[in-house]
């Protein structure tokens, strides 16, 4: 009998009777949406599980980015790196701004904080990095280039959840953190995402601009979007909320596994694990170099003739779509390292209900190549 694909991720459910006497209250209160008593809940439980002050839920993370943007009134030209989910440059342009993309450091595929610099310009109003695979990115070093600069820094956190940096959270970094609770993140409410500021009065702009800038019955304040979360899906959250300490353990474990078996294949790579952090193991990226003796896209397909979904993420480089290629920094030159990352990179199928079995499967394909 063939067994069922496996896929990059899988979202896991709690039971289906968990979820009853969420939608019960949300049947007898009658209240679907507008900050309701589950969207309040959810607000306060992120705050206290993520260790932050003040976290703005959103309908997703793409319109949180936009949002974020807004928020800050960014202008003009926009630092930001070429390795990453589309939404990130796509959320730039949103809001008319231009993006300006910069290298990746190969260690952690995040922006490469030696190369911003020479990218500032007198439009450059902000940096907007991504902690990639959920690897922190130079925080520090990003934050003083801000200050000597005078830049906002907006993290696009979206894989970024639950991770802490010498036991603190990641997300208090910046002036502000943008998170996606899309399916396919670690943890997701459908869809939906969230702004994470230091400040009530910032997250009372962002709460306007959420709602159309609406700040009473008939006070518009700003041209605001409809990026509210309905209480269907803030109710899941916090059922999900319930389950994903146990979530990321059990992702952890996985990586673990992987890390291991493939340690000494040759001509694979894996990014080094950063120190003092908690990772969240949200992704489990492997690099197909030339001395492996497949191609990353043949160790892809073969992966799937077996039933095993890989993703390359994130190939292609946002920088070589259509809407961005022809901009100067987009220039392959410009972009060796993103480039070579992107070409190599394989992530590998990790959630919290897959088999060791099917990792070890996933592994030995992998190293019976490497072999000839
Ligand atoms: C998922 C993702 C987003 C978009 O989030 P949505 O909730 O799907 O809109 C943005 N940036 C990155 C890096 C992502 O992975």
């Amino acid at each position: 009998m063939p067994k069922k694909p496996v896929y990059v991720t899988q979202p896991s459910l709690p039971p289906l009777e968990d979820f009853t006497p969420y939608l019960e209250k949300i049947w007898d209160n009658k209240i679907l949406t507008n900050n309701g008593p589950f969207h309040q809940q959810l607000e306060q439980a992120l705050c206290e599980y993520l260790g932050v002050e003040h976290l703005a839920l959103f309908t997703n993370g793409t319109i949180a980015l936009v949002t974020a943007l807004q928020a800050l009134r960014i202008k003009g030209e926009v630092i930001t790196t070429p390795y990453s989910f589309v939404a990130t440059a796509h959320s730039l342009l949103w809001n008319n701004l231009k993006p300006v993309f910069v290298d990746i450091d190969p260690q952690t595929c995040n922006l490469n904080p030696e190369k911003i610099e020479a990218a500032i310009t007198p439009e450059t109003t902000a940096i907007m990095p991504v902690h990639c695979y959920g690897n922190p990115c130079a925080v520090e070093r990003i934050q003083k280039i801000a200050d000597t600069y005078g830049l906002r820094v907006i993290y696009d956190a979206a894989h970024a959840f639950g991770v802490k940096l010498g036991g603190e959270s990641l997300l208090r970094h910046g002036d502000l953190s943008v998170l996606s609770f899309h399916a396919t993140k670690v943890f997701n409410t459908f869809e939906g995402g969230a702004i994470i500021c230091p400040d009530a009065k910032t997250k009372q702009r962002i709460d306007y601009l959420k709602n159309f800038g609406f700040v009473d019955e008939v006070t518009v304040t700003a041209p605001g979007i409809n990026g509210k979360m309905s209480e269907i899906n803030a109710a899941f959250g916090l059922l999900q909320l319930k389950h994903v300490d146990a979530a990321l353990a059990k992702r952890r474990v996985l990586e673990q596994r992987y890390r291991e078996a493939l340690a000494g294949v040759a001509g694979i790579e894996q990014l080094p694990l950063p120190p003092d952090m908690q990772r969240n193991a949200s992704y489990l990226p492997i690099f197909v170099t030339e001395a492996y003796p497949l191609t990353r896209d043949a160790l892809y397909l073969k992966l799937k003739d077996h039933g095993l979904n890989g993703r390359r993420y994130f190939y292609p480089l946002i920088s070589d779509m259509p809407m961005y290629r022809s901009m100067p920094s987009a220039r392959a030159e410009n972009l060796p390292v993103a480039r070579r990352m992107a070409e190599q990179v394989l992530c590998l199928p990790i959630y919290p209900d897959l088999d060791d079995a099917c990792v070890d499967e996933v592994c030995a394909l992998i190293a019976e190549a490497s072999h000839g």
